[in-house]
């Protein structure tokens, strides 16, 4: 059991009128009942006239008090937007198309005509959208194509606290536009940097002191509590917990756990359903969300449930400040996040589970308390909170910048000189401008131009690495199975191995496994899948997932087109996997792994330095004699630090596709 102690009070209070129904009806005359209740709306008239007055202005108000949602519709209700677009900007996909179809939802009409919404690989808006939310890497890539983004009059950067590299990179970029606009006489620029809890302070000043408007809240006090004692494994506290309050909690209270991410998430899933079946307390729903989850299994999470039913729900922290979710009385917060970081030095990236910071601990505390007095539970210590930093870095100071310094390249702008809120460090622009030179795309690491490869690398929407591998595929004439590869890769994972049938569906993984690795495991499945007359049926009996696997085949889809529009001769390697594997290495060189040591002493060390196992869902976990050396396209770093997706390659290839990195890594070594 874990014990919970130290009541803290969280936020101050202001009750006003609670409509906890207010999410059950869905006609459009009883959501607008439901939006006039949102904070917003009381201050609607004095922010309408702030936003006419100021081309630039910082927004903040808590989560749900109808920033996202409500905003541009009342913009637009106005025409403030003249003949331009409003756009608004998501650091997660998953919100921007949830948040679409809700305002689509509220203004009567259908997404992808006023309302629209635009992400990687698909783009829900026409020439009559006049609300578009999208991802911010989304503007990214659409500013290297026109830097001044003319198309829009009103550019929303939302969830500004999160801080990830394309929102930073964005304040920049619309800072210049607004400014380059004006000087031009060009029609205007208007912007707004909304968020939840930030550090205003530094927004303000970069804004050149732009007015700040804060939204009153509209939250009840909600009750901390934080674990007494260290917890070793986080998941089996969490599920702990949730046995513990819903044996002395009544069923109409919702729950909200944060986990970092889906296998996380189905593990949990799977042990709650198990345990519910002998635990005392109300049925139970319990719901996921995640950034890879269906849009229509997202939904379940605003559905309503059977009276007397408790909904627990699990998630990401997508569910911190990007969406709201009504009605929850207990949070239970794991304290973890799963990071992205990389090593400078060689570029190898790994994704890591780290405490969260104090902000996200008090926003997911906060989640509790949206409609009445709530509780939070912190499978953590208060010692081990007041240890940790306010804010979480942003992540442009600990993440690969390869990808962002392309785009920026290509928008024409000046890396060295570009202003940003926090500069990355030296070294990781050093690293990252040199990776870019290695992958062939500038011509040199110091005043960097776009070569004519680098040109066309910039034209594909995926990391420079996977356009590298395409854009090398014709020398190895397998751009087919690239194109499908790179698109597998590109979307989330194609196997569906359902915790209560692991046996059976690692039975049905055999088939299609190959004992080069993952990545022509992948490929057999994705090509068996085009093949199968009925897709549905056949991946429910192959334990495969039949959206990502539909989503692989629109990505492939679109990649084929730039290709195309390249004149890129897309020929087949057959079975000749090595000139495939070879090609991979052509973008991914900076993943791979040598074997160190023999027989059961063997170990795998990456380019990093660091010691990385096979992980058990791999294809090579049991192929012996150990593969000599590894390729891999990603590492996660939980308790140990695992390979994900791997192949086996002879070490000499890394010769001779990246000499010049290989001189590098073996100087490092
Ligand atoms: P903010 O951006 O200030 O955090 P939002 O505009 O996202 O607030 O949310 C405003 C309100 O709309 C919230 O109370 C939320 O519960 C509701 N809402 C948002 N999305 C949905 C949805 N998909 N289904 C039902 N209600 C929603
Ligand atoms: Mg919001």
């Amino acid at each position: 059991s874990v014990a919970h102690t130290s009541k803290v009070e969280a936020n101050g209070c202001n009750n006003t009128h609670v409509n906890d129904n207010m999410f059950d009806k869905e006609s459009p005359q009883d959501l607008l009942e439901a939006r006039r209740q949102l904070p917003v709306y009381m201050v609607k008239k004095r922010l309408l006239e702030e936003i006419k007055k100021n081309n630039t202005m910082i927004l903040i108000g808590e989560t749900g008090s109808g920033k996202t949602t409500q905003i541009p519709q009342l913009i637009h209700e106005q025409r403030i937007e003249g003949a331009g677009t409003i756009a608004i900007t998501q650091p997660r996909r998953v919100a921007a198309i949830t948040i679409a179809l809700r305002v689509a939802a509220e203004m009567n009409t259908e997404v992808g005509s006023i309302v629209g919404y635009s992400v990687r690989f698909e783009d829900v808006t026409s020439p009559r959208t006049k609300v578009k939310y999208l991802t911010d890497g989304m503007l990214l890539r659409e500013a290297t194509l026109d830097p001044l983004l003319k198309k829009y009059s009103i550019i929303i950067l939302d969830e500004a606290h999160e801080r990830t590299v394309s929102t930073d990179v964005l304040f920049g970029i619309v800072k210049l536009a607004q400014k380059e606009r004006n000087e031009e006489k060009m029609n205007p620029l208007k912007l707004i940097i909304m968020s939840a809890t930030m550090d205003v302070d530094a927004f303000r000043k970069y804004f050149n002191n732009c007015p700040v408007i804060y939204l009153e809240g509209r939250t009840y006090p909600v009750t901390i509590y934080h674990s007494k004692m260290k917890q070793d494994d986080y998941q089996y506290a969490a599920v702990c917990t949730i046995f513990q309050l819903h044996a002395t909690t009544p069923a109409n209270h919702d729950f909200l756990v944060f986990l970092t991410g889906q296998e996380e998430i189905e593990t949990v899933m799977y042990n709650i359903k198990q345990i519910a079946k002998e635990a005392t307390g109300p049925p139970i729903r319990v719901c996921p969300l995640y950034a890879g989850l269906p849009a229509a299994k997202q939904l379940q999470v605003w559905r309503v449930v059977p009276p007397g039913t408790r909904k627990i729900i699990l998630a990401t922290n997508i569910a911190e400040a990007s969406v709201t979710i009504p009605r929850i009385k207990c949070v239970i917060d794991t304290g973890v996040v799963k990071e992205r970081t990389w090593c400078g030095s060689t570029g190898a990236e790994r994704l890591m589970v780290r405490p969260c910071s104090q902000a996200a601990g008090w926003q997911r505390a906060g989640r509790a308390g949206r409609t009445a007095p709530g509780l939070a539970y912190r499978l953590y210590t208060a010692a081990d909170f007041k240890a940790r930093h306010y804010h979480h870095t942003p992540e442009i100071v600990r993440c690969p910048l390869a990808s962002t310094l392309l785009l920026l390249i290509a928008a024409g702008a000046e890396p060295t000189t570009f202003p940003l809120i926090d500069a990355p460090p030296p070294d990781t622009v050093k690293a990252s401008l040199l990776l870019l030179k290695e992958l062939g795309a500038i011509d040199n690491d110091t005043n960097p131009k776009l070569t004519v490869l680098g040109k066309k690398m910039s034209m594909f929407p995926i990391d420079p690495k996977y356009s590298k591998i395409l854009l090398s595929a014709t020398e190895y004439s397998c751009l087919d199975e690239a194109l499908s590869l790179v698109a597998v890769l590109s979307s989330q994972n194609l196997f569906h191995t359902p915790v209560y049938k692991r046996a059976e569906a690692l039975t049905a993984k055999q088939k299609f496994l190959s004992p080069l690795g993952d990545h022509i495991t992948l490929l057999n499945v994705f090509k068996a899948f085009c093949k199968a007359p009925l897709k549905k049926q056949w991946c429910r009996e192959n334990y495969l997932n039949h959206k990502n696997l539909t989503y692989a085949c629109e990505v492939r889809q679109q990649l084929l087109a730039i290709c195309q529009k390249l004149n890129m001769n897309v020929s087949s390697c057959g079975q000749a996997y090595e000139q495939l594997l070879k090609c991979l290495l052509c973008g991914l060189f900076t993943n791979c792994a040598w074997l160190r040591g023999v027989g059961a002493g063997g170990r795998y060390v990456t380019a990093g330095g660091t010691a990385a196992g096979l992980h058990p869902s791999g294809s090579l976990h049991t192929v012996r004699p150990l593969p000599p050396a590894l390729l891999y396209t990603e590492l996660l770093q939980t308790n140990r630090c695992y390979m994900l997706t791997v192949s086996a390659i002879q070490p000499q290839w890394l010769h001779q596709v990246a000499p010049e990195y290989a001189r590098r890594c073996r100087a490092n070594r």
